[in-house]
Order: C-alpha cells, then sequence, then structure tokens
C-alpha cells in the first residue's frame, strides 16, 4: 500500500513536470494536451508506464521501421560506442561515414554521387535549397534565388524549409512579412490509380515558364505528399515536372525523407516514376529510428557546379556531421532492410490494409480512404478531435496520431498481421462512432 502510493505519487510529479515545462511538437506550453508516459518500447509495441501496451502504428513519424529495441542495430551502436561516439568531420573521417556511404550509393538513384550528411530532415532542406542556390550562383545566374514547389508540401520547421511548406498548413499566416516568398501551385490531382490528365502539370508549367528566370529549384515530395496532408500523385507528374526542369534549367530536388527506405513500397519514391533529381534529401527511417541523422545526395554536376564558383566549396557544416554513432546504426538499419525481403513485407502490409480499410470508405463521416505501400490513410470530411481520438485510440490498445482530418498509419515493416488488425479495426471503429458531447 505504501510502495503503491509513492509510486502514484511519482508519476503524478513526472506527469506534472512535464506539463510544467516540457513544451512538445506543435503544442501550447501553457494549455498543454495530455501526454502517454512510455516506459519501454520493443518490436511493435509500446509499453506505457501504466502498465498498458500498444501496437504501434506511426512507426516514430516514419522512421522506426525495423521496430524498436532491435537486437541488430543495439549491437551496432553498442560496437560504435566502443570505437567512438563522436570526432569531428571537419578534417577527418572515420569507417562509419565511409561504409554508409558505400551503401547509400548502392540504393540511391544512379546519378546520385555526392553525400552530404548532417543532422535532421529540417536542416537536410535547408542545406539542398543553399546547394541550389549556390550552384545558380556559381555558373553566375545569381537572379536564380527563389524556389517552387506544390502545395501541401512539407519540408520540415526550420526557417526555409518551413517557407516551402504548404503556406496553410504551415501556417505561414504567423509569421508574417519574415518568410521568403515562394512560388506555390495546386498539388497535384491525378491519384496513381488513375488514368494520367495533361492538365494536372499545367500550372506548373505555366508557373516555370514565367519565374525560371528567378527560380532556382523545383522542391517536392514525390509521390506522396506526408505531412503536408498525406495525399498520392501520379508518377507522371514527376516525369512532366523533370522535363520542365531541364528545359527551364531549373535544378530538381527530391525531398524523400518521408517516402525513402520502402515506405511506398519502392526503396525511394522516385522509382515509381523512374526520374532523377538533381538533389535528393534522406531522413526518418535512415537510421531505423535510432538516432537522428539525414543526408542529402547530389550529381556530379550540382556538386561540379558549386564547387567550380569563386569559393569553390558548400557553405555548411554542422558540429554533429555524420555522427559515427549515428552512421553506423544507420548502416545496420539499411543492410538490415537490403538483407530482408522488404519489398513482400510492405506488399503484406499495402494488401492488408487495403482489405481492412475498405469498409471505412462506407463511413458517412469519411471522406476517402487510401492506401500505397506501407501507408493507410482514412480521411475524414472534417477535422479530428486530436486529443479525443488518440485516447480513444489508445483506449483500443493502438497508437496513432492523428492529424487534422486524417487517421492513418504507417506502421514498422515487422509488424504482425494480427497487431496491424488491431490497428485497422481500431480505425475503421473510432471513424463510425460520433463523439459524445
Ligand atoms: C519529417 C520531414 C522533414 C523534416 O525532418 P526533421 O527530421 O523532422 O527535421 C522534411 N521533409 C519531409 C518530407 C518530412 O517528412
Amino acid at each position: 500500500m505504501q510502495l503503491g502510493s509513492s509510486l502514484q505519487t511519482k508519476q503524478d510529479e513526472d506527469r506534472d513536470f512535464d506539463r510544467e515545462h516540457l513544451w512538445h511538437p506543435y503544442s501550447s506550453a501553457t494549455h498543454p494536451l495530455p501526454v502517454y508516459h512510455v516506459a519501454t518500447a520493443k518490436g511493435c509495441r509500446i509499453k506505457l508506464k501504466d502498465g498498458r501496451e500498444l501496437v504501434e502504428g506511426m512507426s516514430s513519424w516514419w522512421c522506426a521501421i525495423h521496430g524498436y529495441n532491435h537486437p541488430v542495430l543495439n549491437a551496432a551502436l553498442r560496437q560504435q560506442t566502443e570505437k567512438m561516439a563522436h570526432v569531428m568531420f571537419g578534417g577527418l573521417t572515420h569507417s562509419a561515414a565511409i561504409e554508409l556511404g558505400r551503401l547509400l550509393l548502392s540504393i540511391a538513384p544512379p546519378s546520385m554521387r555526392k553525400i552530404f550528411y548532417v543532422d535532421s530532415g529540417s536542416v537536410a532542406v535547408e542545406v539542398a535549397m543553399k546547394m541550389a542556390v549556390q550552384y545558380q550562383y556559381a555558373l553566375g545566374k545569381k537572379q536564380k534565388t527563389n524556389f517552387i514547389t506544390i502545395r501541401r508540401g512539407y519540408h520540415g520547421d526550420t526557417w526555409n524549409a518551413m517557407s516551402v511548406c504548404d503556406p496553410i498548413t504551415g501556417m505561414h499566416s504567423l509569421f508574417g512579412d519574415a518568410l521568403p516568398l515562394r512560388h506555390f501551385v495546386p498539388s497535384p490531382a491525378v491519384r496513381p490509380d488513375e488514368d494520367w490528365r495533361d492538365e494536372d502539370i499545367s500550372p506548373l508549367r505555366h508557373m516555370v515558364e514565367q519565374h525560371a528566370r528567378d527560380t532556382a529549384a523545383l522542391i517536392l515530395e514525390p509521390i506522396v505528399q506526408g505531412a503536408g496532408g498525406m495525399r498520392f500523385y501520379h508518377p507522371q507528374y514527376l516525369r512532366e515536372a523533370a522535363k520542365l526542369c531541364r528545359e527551364h534549367d531549373l535544378l530538381l530536388i527530391f525531398d524523400e525523407i518521408a517516402t525513402g527506405f520502402g515506405r511506398t513500397g519502392k526503396m525511394f519514391a522516385w522509382e515509381h516514376a523512374g526520374v532523377e533529381p538533381d538533389i535528393m534529401c534522406i531522413g526518418k527511417a535512415l537510421t531505423g529510428g535510432y538516432m537522428t541523422l539525414s543526408a542529402v545526395l547530389c550529381s556530379d554536376m550540382v556538386a561540379e557546379g558549386i564547387c567550380s564558383g569563386s569559393t569553390g566549396v558548400l557553405m555548411h557544416g554542422p558540429t554533429f556531421m555524420a555522427n559515427p554513432l549515428a552512421c553506423a546504426v544507420a548502416r545496420a538499419s539499411v543492410e538490415l532492410l537490403t538483407q530482408n525481403d522488404w519489398q513482400s513485407a510492405v506488399h503484406r502490409i499495402q494488401e492488408q490494409l487495403k482489405r481492412e480499410l475498405a469498409p471505412a470508405a462506407d463511413l458517412p463521416r469519411v471522406k476517402d480512404v487510401r492506401v500505397l505501400g506501407a501507408i493507410g490513410v482514412v480521411e475524414m470530411h472534417e477535422d479530428v478531435d486530436m486529443e479525443y481520438t488518440t485516447r480513444r485510440l489508445v483506449d483500443e490498445g493502438v497508437w496513432l496520431r492523428p492529424f487534422g482530418k486524417l487517421i492513418y498509419t504507417m506502421p514498422p515493416y515487422c509488424i504482425s498481421q494480427g497487431e496491424l488488425s488491431r490497428i485497422t479495426s481500431a480505425i475503421v471503429k473510432i471513424a463510425g462512432e460520433r463523439k459524445p458531447h
């Protein structure tokens, strides 16, 4: 009894400290929503402090593709710790970065030849945008400094990354004139399973024709627009977009931070279209969800352009660039992926999601159900109440993070059929419920 109540007190104190002092993502520091206290996580299960166990349907925001607490990834991290946790990358190099680089080049688009490691997805986008501007500048095209992008994109939360996020969902209105103004075109409308319609590319064509003179690059998420709305679009859009970029002297940047490492059914989403970018950002699942690491890959043309300029160097170099622990665990994660039949795993998830989410399409509150690779999305007519819906999902024993009108899942690839059914049945059940008043 005594022990029980002191444990209870500690849990209350922890919750109060968190509420009082820890600012969570996209949230109020003064009126925070409830958060769930995780004790441990293993495989596709998250264990809460209060003893409840949840099936993980988010891969911790696209990252934990192999599930949690994986013995191979744990071992890679331990072994690297014995060698060194970190050394600066300025003037030094190490095997973790080299071996990871070899592996990345073997799975990246063939024209990607240079790798710039950075520490998060947003920073990768910053670097990609800097590369594009520096490239144009080095070639004497000093007015080409702006960017074209598509609406409903998401590219991260740092300043320039934010500037190419969707102006509405990215809440540009909060920042007034401080945010650079980018050229936005409507997001693609034709879905991958529909017949291509040429008019889908017209807005981009007009924009490129009008603004090529002041534009360094087109940046977009290939095939799947993630956090900006979980939308899927037709590969022909990318082929047409690439053609426009070539014709009008724009670089093409693919942000594959969410789509990379098998999530859409291809290793990287560009493979759906067969068009290669000039610059590509990867991150999120790169380390299997263990540490933060990202990379910007580019072609020889881009690298040679930048390095032919007056300074001859890329002006970027984070303190924790190519952190050896992150590189070592990334290498282990990518090896784990490539050595296993991830295609079958993702395909199995895709087919099960299609089958089991289909009944949601008949529910009155549901607007659309869509599945691609290991991504399943139920879009509602109205915004979901995030706190209420999350609590209902937790009641049903699953972890999902609904946002806007969306209840969606992108589970770890190792999820069992039974675990995935827990997720899909919870989604269908809750999408069919009305919130009690
Ligand atoms: C998450 C994400 C980012 C930002 O990555 P962080 O590691 O959160 O900075 C950028 N682009 C896309 C497509 C993403 O999904």
